[in-house]
This record gives C-alpha cells, sequence and structure tokens, in this order.
C-alpha cells in the first residue's frame, strides 16, 4: 500500500509510519514540524514539508503523489490543558486544517482516511467501560474539535462517498521497541514523560494535579495503551476499509485504568529511581475516569494488544527518555 500520513513527525504518526514500514508499506509523510521532528521521519518515508490550513501545499502533494491508496491523519493540536487557554488555535488548527484536508482529497479522488479522535470525545462517562455508542458531550475544547471533526468526515462522506475510520485512543503513551524514537513534546505536559523526567533529574518532580477526584486514592484514572498498538489499530482500519469497510468509528485502549499514583509507584518500580512528588490543585478539564471498552476494534478489526502491561509501557518509554533526557534535542 502507498499511505500519506499527515503528521507522520509526530508522536504517534511517526510510530505509525515505523509500523507501515517494518511491513513493507510506502509513506509519504506531510508535516509542518511544528509539534513533531524531524530526526523521527524514518529514513525510508518520502517527506514534504506543508501545512493543513494552506490548500496549495497539500494540493501539490497530492498533485505529485498520484498513487496514494489512503490517508492517515494526525495533524492536529492535541493537548486538553492548552486547548483549555487557547481555544482559537484548536479551531483553528484541527477544524480549519481538517476542512482544507478534505476539500483537497475529494478534489483529488482520495476516499479512504483513518484519523485520529479522542476518549475526550465522551467527556465525564456515563459508565465505564466507555463503549462508542456512549454520549458525547466533552468537558474541553481539545475534545469538542474532534468531535466535531468526526461530524464534518460524516457529511463528507454522505456527500462525497470519502469513507473514514475514527480512532478514538484513550492515553497514548510508550515508545519503538528499539528507544529510537518515543514521546518528545516542547513543553511537556503528559503524565508519564513527565514522571520519567523527574526519575531521572531532568525535573525536579511531578506534580499530580488534584487527589479530591471520585476514585479510590483521588487521582485520576487513565486507561493507558502502547504506541505502537495505536500504530497497528490505523493499519487494521486501512486494510477495513481497502476491503471496502464502511465509515466506522474505534475506541482504542487496554480496558484497564491506572490512577497517577499507580503509574508513579510503577514507574518507581521499573525505574528503580526516587521520584518526587507534589499535590497540586486539579487541571480544568480533567474528566475523573476514563476507561475504554476495545471491544468492537478487537471484533472487527482483529486489533490485538501486544504491550498491554504498565510495567512494559513504562519500561519501553524508560528506554527512549533514558538515552533522550532532552528528546531529539540531544
Ligand atoms: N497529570 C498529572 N500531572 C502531570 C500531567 C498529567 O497529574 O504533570 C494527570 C492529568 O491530570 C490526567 C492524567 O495525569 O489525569 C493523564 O494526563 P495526560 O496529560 O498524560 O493525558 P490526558 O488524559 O490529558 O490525555
Amino acid at each position: 500500500m502507498k499511505i500519506l500520513v499527515l503528521g507522520g513527525a509526530g508522536y504517534i504518526g511517526s510510530h505509525t509510519v515505523y509500523r507501515l514500514i517494518e511491513e513493507g508499506n510506502e509513506v509519504v509523510i506531510f508535516d509542518n514540524l511544528e509539534t513533531g521532528h524531524i530526526e523521527a521521519v524514518h529514513p525510508q518515508a518520502v517527506f514534504y514539508k506543508g501545512d493543513l490550513r494552506n490548500r496549495a501545499e497539500i494540493d501539490s502533494v497530492l498533485d505529485k503523489e498520484t498513487d496514494i491508496d489512503a490517508v492517515i491523519h494526525f495533524a492536529a493540536n492535541s493537548l486538553v490543558g492548552e486547548s483549555m487557554v487557547k481555544p482559537l488555535k484548536y479551531y483553528d488548527n484541527n477544524l480549519c486544517g481538517t476542512k482544507v484536508l478534505l476539500e483537497s482529497l475529494v478534489a483529488h479522488g482520495v476516499d479512504k482516511v483513518v484519523f485520529s479522535s479522542t476518549a475526550a470525545t465522551y467527556g465525564e462517562p456515563q459508565h465505564t467501560p466507555i463503549l462508542e455508542t456512549d454520549p458525547s458531550n466533552p468537558t474541553n475544547c481539545y475534545g469538542e474539535t474532534k468531535k466535531a471533526m468526526e461530524r464534518m468526515f460524516y457529511w463528507t462522506n454522505v456527500a462525497h462517498g470519502l469513507r473514514f475510520v475514527s480512532l478514538r485512543y484513550f492515553n497514548a503513551c510508550g515508545a519503538h521497541i528499539s528507544g529510537s524514537i518515543g514521546e518528545a513534546h516542547n513543553p511537556e505536559t503528559h503524565l508519564i514523560p513527565i514522571i520519567l523526567q523527574a526519575a531521572q533529574g531532568v525535573r525536579d518532580h511531578i506534580s499530580v494535579f488534584g487527589t479530591d477526584y471520585p476514585t479510590p486514592d483521588g487521582t485520576c484514572i487513565r486507561d493507558y495503551i502502547h504506541v505502537t498498538d495505536l500504530a497497528q489499530a490505523h493499519i487494521l482500519a486501512v486494510k477495513h476499509l481497502m476491503n471496502g469497510g464502511e465509515s466506522d468509528i474505534f475506541n482504542l485502549g487496554n480496558g484497564v485504568g491506572f490512577s497517577v499514583k499507580e503509574v508513579i509507584e510503577t514507574a518507581r518500580e521499573v525505574t528503580g529511581k526516587e521520584i518526587k512528588v507534589v499535590y497540586e490543585d486539579r487541571r480544568a478539564g480533567d474528566p475523573a475516569v476514563l476507561i475504554a471498552s476495545s471491544d468492537k476494534a478487537k471484533e472487527k478489526l482483529g486489533w490485538k494488544p501486544e504491550f498491554d502491561s504498565l510495567p512494559t509501557i513504562i519500561e519501553t518509554a524508560w528506554r527512549w527518555h533514558s538515552t533522550h533526557p532532552h528528546g531529539y534535542s540531544e
């Protein structure tokens, strides 16, 4: 297959590109490198630097790369906290970017897209684990823009026959088994990288946001899913569309929740390091518990997570962080 990966220099995008190439596919990447890293681009991928909001830039790639089988779309901003203070940045990049993309794809006759959605589309869940059919009432602007993206794809499918798979990730984490690519955001806001930076002394401590949630230890519970397992799900979703499968939405998680305190404790065990903790107030927009039911992805896509234990996930992340203490800048 020949796949165009938008945002292929980012965290989940780069891991998906590695997996696609490991499985013998041809990959073209389009990324504005705003949050992605050129060092994360697989050497066998064709790379174009460009921004999705610029129609001419995405058009010129599709004019040149005429035989794209499907698109995987990761190019978006994805931080809950940031989206609460800069909502218009999220509307601009996530929604205006996707609108321009869809116009260009329709014009070029590309009709299969797999894209990143999120558990944040659900908001505060009605029950656990969360099913794809559950109500979607986002509590943060990031989730709101992803929900709107899903609807944009839905109506584009109705009008133009462009089929899509939306993958609602729970908490992506871990790193490629080789330790050569991993998670590197600047500034870093995600729990596991920050815990590991505290373990290696790159930062003084981990701040725990909120200890008064209605959970057994008072800290938020999340479903942590390895980035390579997410990558595999994207490839299976592309195959689903290539085989004539209908547009659909799938949750991707392990179906098991860990509290912030449990993640810190596991990281202490895996790394053997002291990790200093400072307790702080809640962060705006965080639901108390998010745990996925991924039965639908397992049944319909044949997805089977490989790296499904928290110690294994943290071990792979530690391999990356301990060799790249300052991310890709080293
Ligand atoms: N969290 C925390 N301290 C941090 C970063 C995150 O306590 O420095 C908590 C956050 O409030 C949430 C969980 O860890 O409950 C996971 O947050 P993350 O930002 O990694 O992912 P999100 O769930 O927002 O997608």
